[in-house]
């Protein structure tokens, strides 16, 4: 997802650590180099600026020209802000709340809700052996319900006997009787998407939230999308407010701005990469390692 902007990186920082002496002047023509890459990569435009400003003023504030090796600390520097932008620590599922805990899928429809509900259900059933039901909260698209029920049956993973005629919210309440009486420990609520947000879908997304008082709300975005896919995360999180952020088809060769946005963006962590069709195809979002991964 990052090999462009990676190899572009890399060009920039080959150049500055084969320099002896570093001047003001190298460091400022390498942080233009910098932006200009970041922008190619799809990252917002204010995300670049002041993730430029607070490396260039480490850069020159601090001894890191005079030092004996300034190009090599000029690295250490956009490293170091490249995971602070991304969030430091990786943030897993929190779990930490009474059974049944209500996980809810967000997001636009196609973006990846249902196949990484899968995903997240089995490898909370597999590595952490919770007892997990899921439930599609899909009542618009007809064979909604029944996809997951197949990746359900697929995957090991209870789901929601389906009753024709029933509202989101009857089918939350129902999902969370069931859990309850069945000693489940987590649901997983997936629920309807749409091509674009509009007023129903975030009423239907606040009501959904109201009845299920879900401990996780991750919104799932298309990492190809871009920009669009951080635009969405935030407006989501303004209208239903969310705790994280699954970015799919991180196996795509998507400019990787999306990544590197959501966090400054939204304030709010990813949390899971998918990367792939198949259900084992998730990964934790680690900020250390994709900033080892862009730098090469
Ligand atoms: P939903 O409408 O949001 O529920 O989206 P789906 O879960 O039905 O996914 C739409 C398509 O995207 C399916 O063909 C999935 O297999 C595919 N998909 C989902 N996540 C990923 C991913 O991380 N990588 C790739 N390559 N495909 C994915």
């Amino acid at each position: 997802m990052f090999d462009n902007l990676s190899e572009r990186l890399s060009g920039i920082f080959d150049k500055l650590t084969r320099r002896g002496a570093l001047s003001e002047n190298d460091v400022n023509e390498a942080m233009r180099e910098v932006r200009r890459a970041l922008i190619e990569a799809d990252v917002a435009l204010d995300v670049v600026r002041s993730f430029v400003d607070k490396v260039r003023s480490r850069a020159i504030g601090a001894d890191v020209i005079r030092s004996v090796t300034p190009g090599q600390m000029v690295v250490k520097i956009v490293h170091d802000q490249l995971v602070e932008m991304l969030g430091s620590e990786a943030e897993p599922i929190d779990l930490h709340a009474a059974a049944p805990v209500a996980i809810m899928m967000v997001g636009l429809q196609g973006s990846g809700k249902t196949t990484t509900s899968a995903k997240i259900a089995r490898r909370l059933t597999q590595q952490q052996k919770r007892k997990v039901l899921m439930a599609s909260l899909d009542v618009r698209r007809p064979a909604a319900q029944e996809q997951l029920r197949i990746l359900g049956e697929q995957n090991g993973i209870d789901t929601l006997p389906i009753v024709a005629g029933q509202s989101p919210t009857d089918i939350a309440t129902r999902t969370l009787q069931a859990a309850r009486l069945g000693g489940y420990d987590v649901v997983i609520l997936d629920t309807a998407g749409r091509t674009h947000i509009d007023e129903p879908l975030m009423v239907e997304m606040a009501d959904i939230k109201a009845i299920a008082k879900p401990h996780e709300i991750l919104l799932v975005a298309d990492s190809l999308t871009g920009q669009d896919a951080v635009n969405l995360a935030r407006s989501f999180n303004e209208r239903v407010g969310i705790t994280g952020i699954v970015l799919t088809r991180a196996d795509g060769d998507g400019r990787g701005g999306a990544a590197l946005s959501m966090r400054a963006v939204t304030g709010k962590p990813i949390k899971l990469i998918g990367t792939g069709e198949k259900a084992e195809d998730l990964e934790d979002f680690h900020p250390g390692r994709i900033a080892n991964r862009i730098l090469g």
